[in-house]
């Protein structure tokens, strides 16, 4: 698997857990630039993901979309990703074998696209790049450096915003971090 046609062709017929039996589509992401300096990583797909096969096409999605189109954040500066690529049902939280099946999916992907910044959206996708007992009320908004590799700051799930719309403001306050760093870093600027 060199090449990302292989990657997607392959990520296509994964039978790796049981997600597989449940899914509609496999959903590998979402983005026009294989080289976006910053990568934004969720849960797992919904339904409407599911459905359509792209990430965060949801409500979560638009949300995302419209916090990020208000900073003025272009499409082609990120990727989005998720930890599993096929909907857990129900929406559940995915176990830790389905995380850890699919995981070396993600980091080919993180590989191929080498964002220099890369934003956890969530807990679940804090704990798995982050640190297994990660807090996101506690720690989101504070920037850890895997040097040689990226940045990465975990922000609150946009599912989680729209159900508690106290959290908007410091889920824009941390999104707006990031555009200054990559602002500061000379990220900013995309072919
Ligand atoms: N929630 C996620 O974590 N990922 C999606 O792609 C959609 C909703």
């Amino acid at each position: 698997m060199d090449t990302w046609e292989s990657f997607v062709e392959a990520c296509l017929k994964c039978r790796k857990c049981p997600l597989c039996e449940t899914r509609t589509k496999v959903v590998i992401g979402r983005g026009t630039n294989l080289k976006a300096p910053l990568m934004f990583i969720g849960e797992g797909p919904g339904e409407q993901e599911d459905i359509e096969g792209y990430a965060f096409v949801g409500r979560a999605g638009k949300l995302l979309d419209l916090a990020l189109e208000a900073l003025m954040f272009e499409p082609r500066q990120y990727y989005i990703a998720n930890i599993v690529k096929c909907r857990p049902p129900g929406n559940r939280v995915p176990t830790e074998a389905e995380a850890q099946a699919c995981l070396p999916w993600l980091r080919f992907q993180v590989k191929y696209i080498k964002p220099s910044i890369i934003v956890c959206l969530g807990s679940t996708a804090a704990k798995h790049i982050i640190d297994k007992n990660f807090r996101i009320t506690q720690e989101r908004g504070i920037w850890i450096e895997k040097p040689g590799y990226f940045s990465v700051l975990a922000t609150y799930h946009p599912s989680a915003v729209l159900r508690d719309p106290g959290k908007k403001m410091d889920f824009f306050q941390d999104l707006k971090k990031v555009r200054t760093r990559m602002q500061a870093e000379n990220l900013w600027q995309v072919s």
